[in-house]
């Protein structure tokens, strides 16, 4: 099966991980310190925290974001449903806005309807690595006093206006897992601008820990002494994944080169083709395309789904709006709530895409689609 994405890893690659194994730390060490810097770099000079996945990352922003029990938390359906899920088990109520047709990008102006004083953070999800509207969604946020969070599983490394993914939200995340545009393995990430809420996120990743003297309330003891404010979870990634996702950091620019040449392959290939829409791409950002996401009209998207898979493309759907999931339903959510999701949805296919998917591939996959669709 020639999966729809997978990890590229190279011989330095290697090397970096078989160097921390060799060395003193295995956990918090210097190649946490070190792909942290450099993460915080690329996400335009502010702090990054490493973490065990995308998910905790997620989780860390709503709890660093200070979420509880009667917040609102409005995001879009058209995700994984982590984006939502730990903002649900803060105990937030989501309130899902629907997304723009071309694009399936939370749409600003859902938002604007949406929006009141309740609303604690606007979670947006840069959908195949496009860049979400955030001139539009921080003027939003601003006017109830909100927090604005990016869930960049996708988009690490895409722009929007010029500005890099990480500066354009008050809280970034990022996912690291081995599909993504870069991979530790498991892994992920969080930027934030603030830097206090910085600090309480990697706190809340630490086990809740504080070892800053200043702010100690128990002040009786010794040099040792560290103390809990706030409970924590343990979310720390370690050095073998850091260092692997130092390297990787390093490829960035070479993934990007090489997952444009595949889109403009399939741009090209696809462009006369009855019955598939391609994805198009606002004039204002720059992306990493980390899907390939195509509509494939006349409710044929199961059928074609089918038929690739026989001839070995691994082809994916992203994604079942996220209010579907039976823990959503079962509170509640009902289908129809966001109609363009849920058209979106009914006709998405994604392409395989990764950065070491050759030309000959690229033109297997569009010659079982036009198979398919005969
Ligand atoms: C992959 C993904 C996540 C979760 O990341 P993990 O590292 O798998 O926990 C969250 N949101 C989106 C949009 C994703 O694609």
């Amino acid at each position: 099966m020639l999966p729809y994405g997978r990890q590229s890893i190279s011989e330095d690659d290697i090397q970096a991980v078989v160097d921390v194994l060799r060395g003193d730390w295995l956990t918090t060490g210097p190649a946490v310190a070190a792909f942290e810097a450099r993460l915080g770099e690329v996400a335009g000079g502010h702090r990054a925290i490493t973490a065990t996945s995308g998910t905790a990352a997620l989780h860390m922003a709503y709890g660093a974001a200070g979420v509880t029990r009667g917040d609102t938390v409005i995001s879009t359906p058209m995700t994984f449903i982590a984006t939502t899920a730990m903002a649900s088990v803060l105990g937030a109520n989501i309130v899902f806005a629907d997304v723009e047709e071309d694009t399936a990008l939370i749409d600003p102006d859902a938002v604007d309807a949406l929006i009141d004083e309740r609303t604690k953070v606007i979670a947006a999800v840069d959908y195949a690595g496009h860049p979400a509207d955030y001139d539009r969604l921080s003027a939003a946020a601003a006017r109830v006093d909100a927090l604005v969070l990016d869930d960049a599983a996708h988009s690490i490394g895409s722009t929007y206006k010029g500005r890099p993914v990480g500066d354009l939200a008050d809280l970034t995340t990022f996912s690291f897992f081995p599909t993504k545009n870069l991979t530790t393995g498991e892994g992920g990430a969080l930027v934030a601008k603030d830097p206090l809420i910085a600090q309480r996120a990697h706190e809340f990743h630490f086990i809740g820990l504080v070892r800053d003297a200043d702010r100690f309330a128990v002040t009786t003891e010794g040099a040792w002494h560290q103390e809990v404010h706030e409970f924590g979870f343990n979310y720390r990634l370690d050095d073998i994944a850091c260092a692997l996702g130092l390297s990787q950091l390093a490829r960035l620019d070479t993934f990007r080169r090489r997952r444009a040449e595949i889109t403009r392959r399939y741009d090209a290939a696809l462009a006369g083709i009855d019955g598939v829409r391609t994805p198009i791409q606002r004039d204002d950002v720059e992306l990493i395309r980390h899907l390939y996401p195509v509509r494939i009209l006349d409710q044929r998207r199961r059928e074609v789904f089918d038929r690739m898979r026989a001839d070995g493309i691994g082809v994916q759907v992203n994604y079942m709006p996220v209010y579907w999931h039976p823990v959503y339903a079962d509170a509640g959510y009902r289908r129809g709530m966001c109609p363009n999701a849920e058209a979106f949805y009914a006709e998405e296919l994604s392409l395989p895409i990764h950065p070491e998917l050759t030309d000959d591939q690229v033109d297997q996959v569009v010659e079982s689609l036009v198979r398919a669709l005969r």
